[in-house]
């Protein structure tokens, strides 16, 4: 916004989006943001921190910044005139301020820049508050997070600014390790160093509404490469797409959201002393008897009912409380799957699943929920934040197969896939995979590597889809009711062999008849199977999944008989 007097003195404030002169009072009740056009105007440090921080709890750290001049620099003026008149305009001591709080009820560590400090610079002192932040966090054993606002690096101290990036990330590995929360609030700008260190290297960045973040500013993007830059670049929208951000949040909901996240990771540090403060969920779902008169290929096709629940209907109904998290860090944002931390009677977990959709128009916009490479390193990155903040991870598991088009295999779709599954080997907290419509191949697999591994009485699981096989092995793809009954790729058959070890029970005739029914009894089922493993050490967890994904295979041993490992698949075949 733009003013000419004195904030105390100004009564009205110009709007810097759409230029409506606006009544100060009321913008500062609309948190700064303008009631015409949604614009969010720069927030000082000090305003920030009061709109997020419950109410006087803001306890600023005891550390001081000191003023620093490491290579005298002299520009115009000699780099400490600078300084001097930043802390007079300004009223603080650097471009950040550091210090303890509340949000939402939940003890956190908060580090928020202010852009009108040289810009929001870093260097040693801003870099050493918040390090210090950080290990004040670590001590204790609190979330941490940084609102940031920076142009980048402060060249007046040399390249000891540049030191700050490895600095303050070095305090978030240190975090990381602790299994503490750390998230970023990128604010409108976020460039340079900043951007390449800190504000993206934590557990989760939220971006505000209208914020813009990048390594290399607009202008200098256009003087290098003389390119045309695309619409909204580097825009929170723009970074949302290319799966930069886990979301972007307007002003008034940033609280609430922040609150959401730090209550699931506080959660997930009391687990192992009280194993669930929620209602305990019956001991047993109901187990689902499979009716062996059924004909494989009708499952097939009631698995793939248009209206069959799916996991964004699951999370609506079966979970409450779902703050979803975007994208793989890398580039991309996969629609086709679907992650982020909801309640499950009450305990916080991280689900993750394949999102078809109802019509037509949702299928395409979630790519059938065929996921690409993108799509598994979503589901990596989350199922990775799951373990460090000991969270149970939920899958939910319905997808023809993993995204099989040419720019998945330019991207790495196999190896992505293979990653997952090697990753939740040993993934240190619970996992359960519920196979809830589709099972397809190594797409299923990369998300149901899992201690338990449940499946909907209707659903299906194969290593490939009845056509697929038919037209390979008969070869007409007219014999996939065939190929579907040879396949063994229904639930009972699944349970007996071994992949599955529970049918979950569908309302009659099906899910689809009955949705509400179908996440009723997708939720019991889900609690009663975690309910025993949250109390598992992870080591153990870890042991005996890989026990129960090792009896799977077939071979004898030359010097004994068959190998102990061999469960119901084993000895079936014999390797000669
Ligand atoms: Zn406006």
């Amino acid at each position: 916004m733009t003013t000419t007097a004195p904030r105390d003195e100004q009564l009205w404030s110009r709007c810097d989006g759409c230029a409506s002169l606006l009544y100060r009072k009321r913008l500062r009740r609309n948190l700064d943001v303008c009631p015409e056009c949604g614009s969010h105007a720069r927030l000082d440090a000090p305003d920030r921190v009061a709109q997020l921080a419950d109410p006087d709890s803001f306890v600023p750290l005891p550390d001081r910044a000191v003023r620093v001049d490491p290579i005298e620099f002299v520009d115009k003026l000699p780099y400490p005139h600078r300084l001097g008149a930043a802390r007079t305009a300004t009223g603080l001591d650097e471009a950040v301020l550091c210090g303890t709080a509340r949000l939402g009820g939940h003890p956190v560590a908060l580090a928020v820049m202010d852009f009108r400090f040289l810009g929001g610079s870093l260097g040693c002192a801003v870099g050493e508050l918040i390090t210090r932040t950080a290990e004040r966090a670590l001590a204790d054993g609190i979330p941490l997070v940084l609102v940031t606002a920076s142009g980048g690096a402060r060249m007046q101290e040399g390249a000891l600014s540049l030191m700050q990036m490895a600095t303050v990330s070095q305090a978030l590995a240190g975090m990381r390790e602790a299994g503490l929360l750390t998230v970023s609030v990128v604010t409108d700008p976020t460039y340079g160093g900043v951007a390449a260190s800190f504000a993206t290297n934590t557990d989760l960045v939220l971006a505000e509404s209208g914020a813009r973040l990048g390594f290399a500013g607009p202008r200098v993007i256009r003087q290098v490469t003389g390119a045309k830059l695309p619409e909204g670049f580097q825009t929170a929208e723009y970074l949302l797409r290319h799966g930069q951000v886990d979301m972007v949040v307007p002003r008034h909901a940033l609280r609430g959201r922040l609150a959401a996240l730090l209550a699931a990771a506080e959660a997930g540090r009391r687990a192992p002393e009280n194993p669930s403060s929620a209602p305990r969920p019956p001991a047993t779902a109901p187990a689902a008897t499979a009716r062996p008169d059924r004909d494989p290929w009708e499952t097939v096709r009631t698995a793939r009912h248009p209206g069959r629940p799916t996991t964004l209907d699951y999370l609506e109904t079966a979970f409450d409380g779902f703050v979803e998290l975007h994208g793989d860090r890398l580039g991309a944002d996969c629609p086709a799957v679907v992650g982020g931390i909801a309640r499950l009677d009450g305990r916080p977990v991280m689900v993750i699943g394949h999102q078809k959709g109802h019509t037509t128009a949702e299928l395409v916009t979630r790519n059938f929920g065929m996921a690409s490479p993108a799509g598994h390193r979503k589901a990596l990155r989350l199922m990775r934040l799951a373990a460090r903040l000991r969270l149970p991870v939920v899958t939910l598991v319905d997808t023809p197969g993993a995204d099989p088009g040419v720019s998945a295999e330019q991207q790495g779709q196999a190896a992505a896939i293979a990653e997952n599954i090697l990753a939740l080997t040993v993934l240190p907290t619970p996992v359960v995979a519920v196979v809830t419509g589709e099972g397809g191949s190594g797409g299923a697999l990369a998300l149901a590597v899992a201690d338990r591994v449940l499946m909907l009485e209707h659903a299906v699981y194969s290593v490939i889809s009845p056509e697929g096989c038919a037209a390979i092995l008969w070869p007409d793809s007219s014999a996939a009711p065939q190929a579907a009954r040879a396949l063994r790729l229904t639930g009972a058959d699944l349970c007996r062999l071994g992949v599955v070890d529970e049918l979950v029970p569908e309302p009659r005739p099906a899910a689809h008849a009955d949705p509400g029914g179908a996440a009723e009894l997708l939720r019991r089922a889900v609690a009663a199977n975690l309910a025993p493993l949250l109390t598992v050490p992870p080591a153990t967890l870890v042991r005996r999944r890989r026990q129960r994904f090792r009896r799977f295979g077939a071979a004898r041993s030359a010097a004994a008989g068959p190998s102990p490992a061999a469960g119901p698949a084993g000895g079936r075949a014999e390797v000669a």
